[in-house]
């Protein structure tokens, strides 16, 4: 059972391994920057930190003789449309928290919404508008660390995840296995146990998933057998809005985890009938976003000038990734 959106969610972490990669987003790279921008434990951070060294999301360089610096790896600056995508449903769909400390702003000086649309039509990407292929070599779920981040969820408790959407959206949508089976709802399955053959979910597990799911709002059930009950689950409108960035975790992995090309997961855009090329777009001026062309505003500092978002060292390393991308237009073209 292949599942890049499951493996792109294992190579992540948690909530709080997103929250460290939104701040090194926004220029922070020491442990003590870290802990003052998210207030995150030292014992957190750390095993954090490390987890994200591991995945070859951020790279560990000595500025003294036992302190580093973390700084983000392509790998990481690749996967910014995917965060961007998670906060602007976390902005729409969670308003109920606390609103973020801070605006981002767009090049073009709106505030970013991000929108995943088809490079080709540049439709806007919405469900169910891709059709899903896997590849011959499948990424087995059974070989993926799926354990829950309950953790993570705890980090609401401390108020501070209502300052960061995108992982307030992971946060909210609890664990990795519930991400699992909206990828699965996405991709047409409905009933319990096509999603559990889909995925080969333990039942309690599935049963306790469906249920956090729809006290989230994501999906809504209703029943089509009596005795004993079965019932259908549908996304809501709020569920739905996750697809882009479903897509774009699945065409990240594509890239950064699958190892041969063989391997990776097809997606056709149904609506132009093309193979889907992804691009995350700026809602307002639609050019495609990364993170050397957004500011970052206090909102309650309106009028004052914006900064710019990632330190110098941080720019340098984006543009040393744009040189990346540019080469790999020579390379054969990716499946996605
Ligand atoms: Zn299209
Ligand atoms: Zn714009």
């Amino acid at each position: 059972m292949t599942c890049l959106v499951a493996a792109a969610l294992t190579e992540i972490g948690d909530a709080w391994s997103l929250r460290i990669l939104r701040s090194a987003l926004l220029g922070r790279t020491r442990f003590a920057q870290f802990r003052e921008d998210i207030s995150i434990s030292r014992g957190r951070l750390s095993d954090r930190l490390e987890h994200l060294v591991a995945h070859g999301l951020l790279r560990a360089e000595l500025y003294s003789t036992n302190r580093s610096e973390y700084r983000l790896t392509e790998k990481a600056l690749d996967l910014y449309p995917a965060i961007m995508l998670l906060r602007a449903w976390g902005d729409k769909w969670l308003r109920a928290h606390r609103p973020p400390a801070q605006a981002l702003i767009h090049r073009c000086g709106a505030a970013l919404a991000a929108k995943a649309v088809c490079g080709h039509c540049h439709r806007k990407i919405e469900a169910p508008d891709c059709e899903y292929s896997s590849g011959t070599g499948a990424i087995e779920i059974s070989k993926l660390d799926l354990r829950s981040t309950r953790r993570s969820s705890s980090a609401n408790a401390t108020g501070k995840m209502a300052e960061s959407p995108s992982a307030n959206a992971l946060a909210l949508i609890g664990d990795r296995w519930t991400f699992v089976i909206l990828r699965a709802m996405f991709f047409g399955a409905s009933r319990f146990d096509k999603i559990q053959e889909e995925i080969g979910i333990a039942r309690n597990i599935l049963a306790s998933r469906l249920n956090v799911s729809a006290a989230n709002g994501l999906i809504s059930r209703a029943l089509y057998q009596s005795r004993p009950s079965r019932y259908e689950y549908k996304l809501t409108e709020k569920g739905k809005d996750l697809y882009g960035s479903i897509i774009s975790l699945i065409t990240w992995a594509n890239v950064w985890i699958v190892k041969r090309s063989q391997d990776t997961v097809k997606l056709r855009h149904l609506p132009c009938r093309h193979q889907l090329k992804l691009r995350v777009v700026c809602s307002s001026c639609g050019e495609q976003i990364s993170p050397h062309e957004v500011t970052v505003k206090p909102l309650d500092a309106v009028h004052d000038r914006p900064k710019r978002i990632l330190k110098p060292s941080a720019q340098r390393a984006t543009k040393r990734h744009k040189a990346v991308v540019s080469t790999k237009k020579s390379r054969p073209p990716r499946a996605v």
